[in-house]
């Protein structure tokens, strides 16, 4: 009994932990990237810059620690540090709970990507390229592993690729300025390569549903928005695409 147990929740307790370490990892590259700082070095407070002490790298548990705020500059912590520890251990416990084995370290990787990218849309209407790409290399290195098949996942690129291009040049043309960003159609494309191209229309319309909850809860904050508002369609794209590869994962086994 008790050895069944501990094989059943090994994974999510381990990608769980990795999780942790990585999204502290991660929050700093989405804060620190928009604004050109280096990524090298020691962790530092990004008030004073001091060296941050072993238990402040600690995930969660730092933060905790020292109530959100650094000691020696008294300036509040990031709460993206937290919220990506929280959300990357949440998400590594899911996939690893799901798909045991490599497939669910695949998957916790896929949804740790995706959290960067989302959060870095967000703040700055901007998807870095290495990360696009290094999150497309990932879906076709994780094709051995998990479904859909190789075939699927190459049409799922190339057509999740095309078709915004194909939506953001049309927009172009109709109404003289961008509807997109650049980076949306790699992304979708990106996603296609994890999904293969039968979720992508599914993917497509809750991204859309997400981006009109948005739009909604804002309006309901008294902040409505215009029609010309850039709206950050990657992080609704992302959002959208880990519940999906649940979908998948969970429909082939
Ligand atoms: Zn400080």
């Amino acid at each position: 009994m008790f050895h069944m147990l501990s094989t059943a929740a090994v994974f999510p307790l381990l990608l769980a932990l990795l999780g942790a370490i990585i999204g502290s990892f991660l929050a700093t590259l989405a804060i620190r990237w928009p604004q050109g700082r280096t990524l090298g070095g020691r962790s530092a407070c990004d008030g004073c810059g001091r060296t941050l002490t072993a238990v402040e790298l600690l995930p969660v548990i730092g933060w905790l620690a020292k109530r959100g705020r650094c000691g020696t500059c008294n300036a509040r912590i990031d709460p993206r540090h937290p919220g990506f520890e929280l959300a990357c251990a949440a998400i590594g416990a899911l996939s690893g709970w799901l798909a045991p084995g490599v497939a669910g370290a695949f998957g916790a990787a896929f949804g740790w990507l995706l959290l960067t990218l989302a959060a870095i849309d967000a703040a700055e209407l901007w998807l870095p390229d290495p990360l696009v790409a290094a999150l497309a290399l990932l879906g076709l290195a994780s094709a051995p592993f998990a479904a859909p098949e190789l075939i699927d996942r190459l049409i799922g690129g190339a057509a999740g690729f095309a078709s915004l291009w194909l939506v953001a040049a049309v927009y172009r043309m109709m109404r003289g300025r961008e509807g997109l960003g650049g980076g949306d159609p790699k992304l979708f494309g990106a996603i296609g390569l994890w999904l293969g191209w039968r979720v992508l229309p599914v993917v497509l319309l809750l991204a859309a549903l997400v981006g009109l909850g948005v739009v909604l809860f804002q309006h309901l904050r008294g902040r409505p928005v215009a029609a010309e508002d850039a709206l950050p369609f990657g992080t609704f794209l992302a959002v959208a695409a880990y519940p999906a590869w649940i979908a998948v994962i969970s429909f082939a086994a």
